[in-house]
């Protein structure tokens, strides 16, 4: 069965154009124009992802991203106004899990949808308790967290993907190329070298000795891997 996606806009024009786009992906596409009937829509057909305006004629897109996450694991990906950084960043701490500034080109964001659909396709697809690097680092998908040592630690949504990514596949190696297509969903000018920083900040919060990591090795010229059980399991 194809990924059901419901858009939440306002604005019908728009509406319209991320309806066909997504229906181009083979996606089942729902649409509502207010908050109420995305509320109603969402708790009826149970979408896999909303793509989320947050500027709403009847209520506040943030207290619909927070409704949303309180009945279900729904991807969510909200739509911002460039100027709106504060709501972007609440939204995310609300717990959307992704985002995409107005305007923006339909294709940028399918792609984004795409990703986010793969990537929660794979973490279902996985045990929800996982550990890596001789059982340091836990992931619990079902809790959102990531543990190292037992002490959880608070990742930002980027750190989460790249480490998601890192996990699919322990011990295989994924180039930074690879990385900035999980983590954006689409490949970003000069965004490979972002991808060093937000490693650099992963280890960071993982307590990992960077002349010595256990958990996040990396591979010269390519990438990163995430380092197999030692135990060998
Ligand atoms: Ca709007």
């Amino acid at each position: 069965m194809s990924p059901t996606v419901l858009v939440v806009e306002d604005e019908s024009k728009l509406r319209d154009l991320l309806r066909s786009f997504l229906e181009r992906e083979h996606l089942t596409v729902l649409t509502a124009a207010s908050g109420a009937d995305a509320l109603a829509l969402a708790s009826h057909a149970e979408p896999d992802l909303v793509v989320l305006d947050l500027g709403l004629p009847d209520v506040s897109g943030l207290e619909l991203v927070r409704e949303l996450r309180r009945g279900s694991d729904v991807l969510v990906l909200i739509l911002t106004a460039m100027s709106s950084e504060e709501d972007r960043i609440r939204g995310l701490e609300l717990g959307a899990d992704d985002y995409v500034t107005k305007p923006f080109s339909p294709r940028e964001l399918i792609l984004r949808v795409l990703a986010m659909l793969r990537r929660g396709r794979g973490i279902d697809e996985s045990p929800h308790q996982r550990s890596f690097g001789g059982h340091l680092l836990e992931i619990d998908d079902d809790q959102h967290e990531v543990r190292v040592r037992g002490i959880a630690v608070n990742l930002s949504p980027t750190e989460w993907g790249l480490l998601s990514e890192l996990a699919r596949i322990p011990g295989r190696v994924f180039s930074r190329y690879e990385l900035v297509n999980a983590v954006r969903g689409y490949e970003w000018e000069g965004y490979e070298r972002v991808i060093d920083s937000h490693v650099k900040n992963l280890r960071r919060k993982l307590g990992e000795d960077t002349s010595h990591p256990l958990i996040i090795e990396t591979v010269l010229g390519i990438g990163y891997r995430l380092m197999p059980r030692r135990d060998g399991s």
